[in-house]
């Protein structure tokens, strides 16, 4: 952790980009990816992916690692990192990268910069992290398993996150504004300030309760709850306003325990604000008021977040995960089919290797893909 490794993104080829993400395709189906399979899938003109593989383990991108049934090959968080890294810098979205400032519960937040200089922030989730330490002692395959979730679940949290980050800025919310993301890297705007937390004083906390509380209506009034509204995901900017971070919680106002996090939400603002500014109101804002005049909700749902969740829904179904994620040890299934996923990965056939490559081949499409900033933000 820490600081990233990005002299790595110079160094590195076209060719190891696209082995790296043969693996990466591959682990949608398979603990370890058989080294034939990364072979046949990364579809290089002259081969050699062998020896490739070999270097980008050196480089501690990919491990080789021994089955109970066969041998493979896995990304690395690093290896993550790099694909969706190396994707970014092709894109031009970033072109240098800063120190590390944040430490989340479940990501790691630095400053980058484009290729004027503007600073940039860039988020790397990292969820299901906390899973590797309570699997050691069981058996490997239960353990790949939940290597392999990782960066699943990464990914689709960066994907919601950057997916409600544009619907609200797009509709005037004051939240960085979402400039692009790649895996489980989303890139933003860098606030200019600190998160409240580290505020002492504001001149004055009742404007501010109020801004806060109006926010909380405004968001229910589209029909989402941020879900985590707290000292931590609200900053404070040069000029004292708030702005509103981190929301890959963000649920609907139809979620079954709406009510519950709708008034967690305010219950945050409130004790806050009295443990801190001794302020203290008896207005604030209940669920039932809440007057729908937009459909975030489902805009959400119908987004390039839900083209994510459908290509994973097999594996996230299969994991009994979902979309509410824990890492509770206790929550992980059961799987008892290890002998039966290993044969489906030993026994590829050419319906397989097809749909294989024609992944790999529109991701690394995708990955190379302009992008149209003006657009995005118009
Ligand atoms: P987590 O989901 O891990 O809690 P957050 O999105 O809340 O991650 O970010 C963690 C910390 O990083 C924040 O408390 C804040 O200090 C900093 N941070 C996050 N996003 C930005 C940003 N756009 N600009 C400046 N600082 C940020
Ligand atoms: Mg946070």
């Amino acid at each position: 952790m820490g600081k990233l490794d990005v002299a790595i993104l110079r160094y590195l080829t076209a060719e190891d980009f696209r082995v790296l993400t043969a693996v990466e395709m591959g682990m949608k189906n398979h603990e370890l990816v058989p080294g034939s399979l990364v072979a046949s899938i990364a579809n290089l003109r002259h081969g050699g992916v062998h020896k490739l593989m070999k270097e980008l383990c050196k480089h501690r991108l990919l491990t080789y690692e021994r089955g109970k049934h066969y041998d493979g090959y896995r990304l690395t968080n690093a290896g993550y990192d790099y694909l969706a890294l190396k994707a970014l810098t092709n894109r031009k979205v970033i072109a240098s990268f800063g120190n590390q400032i944040g430490v989340g519960k479940e990501s790691n937040i630095y400053t980058v910069a484009d290729e004027d200089r503007n600073p940039l922030c860039l988020k790397l989730h990292r969820l299901g992290r906390t899973c590797f330490r309570n699997v050691k002692d069981k058996r490997d395959y239960h353990a790949h398993r939940n290597r392999a979730s990782w960066l699943y679940l990464s990914r689709i949290s960066a994907t919601k996150e950057f997916a409600y980050m544009k619907a609200l800025h797009d509709r005037g919310f004051p939240v960085p504004r979402p400039i692009d993301f790649n895996r489980h890297c989303v890139v933003m705007e860098l606030v200019q300030g600190g998160p409240l937390t580290h505020v002492t004083s504001v001149p004055d906390p009742e404007a501010l309760y109020d801004e806060l509380m109006n926010l909380i209506v405004r968001l229910g009034n589209c029909g989402v709850i941020h879900g985590d509204f707290n000292e931590f995901n609200i900053m404070l900017d040069d000029e004292g306003r708030p702005i509103i971070i981190d929301f890959p919680q963000m649920v609907s106002t139809n979620h079954p325990n709406a009510e519950l996090y709708f008034d967690r939400d305010v219950k945050c603002v409130r004790e806050f604000f009295k443990k801190r500014f001794a302020y203290e109101s008896d207005l604030y804002p209940k669920f039932e008021d809440l007057e729908r005049d937009d459909e975030m909700d489902a805009e959400i749902a119908c987004s390039g977040y839900k083209r994510i969740k459908m290509i994973d829904d097999e594996l996230l179904q299969e994991m009994g995960i979902g979309l509410q994620v824990s890492d509770d040890e206790e929550s992980q299934p059961e799987c008892d089919e290890a002998t039966e996923e290993e044969r489906k990965a030993a026994n590829y056939n050419e319906e397989d290797l097809a749909a294989l490559r024609k992944q790999v081949e529109e991701s690394i499409l995708n990955d190379e893909k302009k992008l149209e900033i003006e657009k995005l933000n118009a």
